[in-house]
């Protein structure tokens, strides 16, 4: 009995020294002493620039034939008159008209081009919401200390601190070594497959091949992230895919006052429960992990020994993320019922339902397995499971050891002293996915601290941007410029 007691006592022992050295060797992924960028002088101009662009409401809608194309027309004139440089000296193509794609040759041929990339296009405001914007969506109003409007944190701002950035750099006579393109999207709030795809697939076609792409994404999240108190700039090193099926059960129809055991709603309404109740698995592998080990070194000691064995808390990692709703989009494919629809007459059974389930893939699922595994799950050969559109898989996932990341990292730290930067997944879509094909280094990132609250307010109600971050953005695209030279 004794010795299997000092048995069970020297295997603790043992456990607790792998999760100690385990813990104590993780090393911080932060760059250190990084100097301060040079201080630039940012006109009071550069806010109203912006402003003027957000006085121009192009918004983008899914039924194209909705689209006033002239505020795209006034958005191009605006830009050409506001940044002359920039149109006298760099090459300029449109693609389908408004699409924008600028190329600032470098002196060094032997350097591969940097793409940087944003969106013109806003989405509408909602019906019903007009009134409860404090600042008409597009005044393009300077008050407080911030501009308000549509745009300002989607994603106007970033092009026009692009643009903003390249006629600063002009004007100061900057020569590039490496070739610098600057793409601009005008449907990236639908299908882009006017702007992004249309550019993406020209710049392939011509056999380029960019050192990186950095496009919208993740912010400084001044809110930090559990266990971390400083604010926390997440880089996306992937998105995640997208997907939606449309579940339809057949009945019979008839009169409601001798209805079968099932009617075609009672079918659908228990395939959508089925597949609510078993959610796609957690997983720490799909790009998460990378985000898990830069904040393990940064977190209190309690956190850093679960986040540096991993091999023995991973369960308790995914039931802990599963509780919030971004924690949990994280860590597995997730299943959202988005659409329902059936019956027109309250005595009338219907004779087809519908419902419409939207996926977001995590890095490591395809479309063809989630087809198959919500075949598996409704286990009912009466619904018929048809994809809407095409659907596309997860976005590879970009090397956070990268020269790209290290750059956009070390840019990071200049100007933003105090954040710590992670690599995260990115929830939502961007139009950087399309580019593909010319770069294996795409990283999402916006130079912007938002906490939580800011966050809602982009494609939500009272979008604003402080001046003095908008003014930071700018100098955060000059820093990056010049620190991807080599
Ligand atoms: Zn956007």
């Amino acid at each position: 009995m004794r010795s299997i007691l000092r048995i069970i006592g020297a295997l603790l022992v043992l456990l607790i020294l792998i999760l100690l050295v385990n813990t104590l060797r993780t090393r911080s992924h932060q760059l250190a002493d990084v100097p301060p960028v040079a201080p630039i002088e940012i006109p009071d101009s550069a806010i109203h620039h912006l402003a003027g662009a957000i006085r121009i409401p192009t918004v983008s809608y899914t039924d194209y034939s909705l689209t006033d194309t002239t505020q795209f027309d006034k958005f191009l004139t605006y830009i050409q008159v506001t940044f002359p440089l920039i149109h006298q000296r760099l090459k300029r193509e449109t693609f389908n008209q408004y699409g924008l794609l600028y190329e600032w040759k470098g002196k060094n041929s032997a350097l591969k081009p940097v793409l940087l990339m944003g969106h013109y296009d806003v989405v509408p405001v909602i019906q019903g919401t007009q009134r409860m914007w404090k600042r008409p969506p597009f005044g393009g109003l300077v008050e407080g200390g911030y501009l308000y409007g549509r745009g300002t944190l989607d994603d106007k701002m970033s092009v026009i601190a692009l643009l903003e950035t390249v006629e600063y750099l002009l004007r100061t006579n900057f020569q590039p070594a490496r070739t610098l393109l600057l793409a601009f999207g005008q449907d990236e709030e639908t299908s882009a497959q006017r702007g992004a795809q249309t550019i993406a697939a020209a710049l392939k076609k011509r056999g380029t091949s960019v050192e990186y792409v950095l496009d919208e994404g993740g912010v400084i999240k001044t809110d930090g992230v559990s266990g971390l108190k400083k604010p926390v700039a997440l880089i996306g090193i992937t998105e995640k895919g997208y997907l939606s099926l449309e579940l339809t059960a057949i009945g019979k129809g008839g009169h409601s006052s001798m209805p079968p055991a099932q009617t075609s709603i009672g079918m659908v309404a228990e395939a959508v429960s089925k597949l609510e109740h078993n959610p796609f698995p957690a997983r720490l592998d799909g790009g998460v992990d990378r985000l898990l080990d830069y904040l393990a070194p940064e977190v209190s000691f309690g956190q850093r020994i679960a986040l540096a064995n991993r091999w023995l808390f991973a369960s308790l990692i995914e039931q802990q993320m599963s509780q919030t709703k971004s924690g949990n989009a994280s860590i597995r494919t997730t299943t959202a019922p988005t659409i329902f629809r059936a019956g027109a007459k309250d005595n009338v059974l219907p004779i087809d339902a519908t419902a419409t389930v939207n996926f977001r893939l995590l890095p490591g699922d395809t479309v063809e397995g989630v087809i198959e595994r919500v075949k598996q799950v409704i286990d009912n050969d009466s619904i018929q499971v048809n994809i809407l559109g095409k659907g596309n898989n997860p976005s590879a996932v970009s090397d956070p050891e990268s020269p790209a990341f290290l750059k956009i990292h070390q840019t990071i730290k200049s100007v933003f002293p105090n954040v710590v930067v992670a690599p995260y997944v990115m929830l939502g879509a961007t139009d950087s996915k399309y580019y593909s094909g010319i770069a294996s280094s795409i990283f999402r990132f916006s130079p912007i601290p938002l906490n939580d609250a800011e966050t809602q307010s982009i494609h939500g109600t009272n979008e604003r941007i402080r001046v003095q971050d908008y003014q930071n953005m700018i100098r955060f695209y000059v820093a990056l410029i010049k620190n991807s030279q080599q």
